[in-house]
């Protein structure tokens, strides 16, 4: 059971042991001997992609320490005639593979590294050593932290989180130069009052072509949870607005948020119009750059002239909602 990790007795040990292959147990045998922890204990999570172990330190403090789990791995327990019969080409691809694989998880502790540095909370990677990564656990005594999906917060409790994870969405997006994008109540912890984002093994630079496609599912995922709990959230377009906007500052983003929260409030209950328009929004076309841009001049035309530029999705992202001052009436009357 997730968050019930406290099982320290030998014959529990023996079943972790069992289930490591032998490079994993090298790995963490290398670790022990150099003191990075003095014990594992029990298994924590078992995922399709790695498993989650409970390590503590001799001074009692503790950790969490994630193996992935790479099929290239069980070469190692094939027996030699075994391995000279497969196919050259075979072990090229597994080579290849766990090559791009081992390259993930050093990008995993480059983005936790971002995280950090800009305040989010999350868990700190201590070591990554080929595929096991030691990093601070979040919990206390064995007990993991819950995740948010099995937290069973308050409605007032669930108001304030939604509003601390959009607004570290934003700072992931601005200051990160990140997208998550595998975000939702399965990938964040409920600790000591707060939020703590885990699991950016699906994360990418804003760069990325489909950055602002996963930013999206992000969006989507987040409402969803927080809606299905009673919470009045914003459309799925505000949230992303909100993350992308490059107008929005330090300074008046509480201000900008109060704005949304009373616009959700008078709002009551969303709409099915509203439900329409999130669907509509999470199929449209989002340019992946500006040069993706179709017609510049038409939309430029399309914003100084106030027409409806709903569907423009990328106005905001880039700032230039902002930078084009809508032309007023008297200033028509003087250029006519
Ligand atoms: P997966 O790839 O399997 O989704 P995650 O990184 O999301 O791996 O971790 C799986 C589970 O392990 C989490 O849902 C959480 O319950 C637990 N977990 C992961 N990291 C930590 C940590 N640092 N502290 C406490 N629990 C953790
Ligand atoms: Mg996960």
């Amino acid at each position: 059971e997730i968050g019930r990790s406290r099982n320290t007795d030998k014959a529990d040990r023996a079943t972790v042991e069992q289930a490591l292959d032998p490079r994993t147990r090298m790995v963490l045998f290398r670790m022990l001997n150099r003191g990075v922890f003095n014990d594992v204990n029990g298994c924590i999570s078992t995922g399709k992609e790695a498993n989650v172990y409970h390590a503590t330190k001799s001074d009692g403090s503790e950790l969490a320490i994630k193996v992935y789990k790479t099929s290239v791995l069980e070469i190692t327990v094939l027996d030699m005639a075994t391995v000279v019969t497969i196919p050259r080409k075979m072990v090229k691809t597994w080579a290849e593979k766990e090559q791009r694989n081992l390259k993930r998880y050093w990008l995993y502790t480059c983005f936790i590294g971002r995280l950090h540095a800009a305040g989010i909370r999350c868990p700190a990677v201590i070591l990554l050593r080929l595929h096991v990564l030691v990093m601070e656990f979040i919990g206390r005594d064995g007990w993991a932290a819950p995740r948010l999906k099995d937290a069973a917060l308050s409605l007032d409790k669930l108001r304030e989180c939604y509003l601390e994870l959009i607004i570290q969405m934003r700072v992931l997006y601005q200051k990160c130069k990140l997208v998550h994008g595998d975000l939702s109540e399965y990938n964040i912890l409920y600790f000591e009052g707060h939020l703590y984002i885990i699991d950016v093994s699906q994360s990418v630079d804003l760069d990325h072509p489909l950055a602002l496609n996963f930013l999206r599912e992000d969006c989507d995922h987040v409402s969803d949870f927080f809606k299905k709990h009673g919470v009045a959230v914003m459309t799925i377009p505000e949230l992303f607005d909100f993350i992308v906007d490059p107008t929005i500052s330090d300074e008046n983003v509480d201000s900008y948020l109060e704005e949304v929260q009373l616009k959700v409030i008078e709002r009551g209950e969303i709409s099915v119009e509203d439900e329409i328009a999130d669907s509509v929004f999470m199929k449209s076309y989002i340019p992946k750059s500006l040069d993706a841009v179709n017609n510049p001049e038409a939309d430029v035309a399309k914003i100084t002239s106030g027409q409806d530029t709903g569907d423009m999705l990328y106005q905001t992202i880039t700032g230039l909602k902002d930078a084009l001052p809508k032309v007023d009436e008297q200033q028509i009357e003087v250029n006519a």
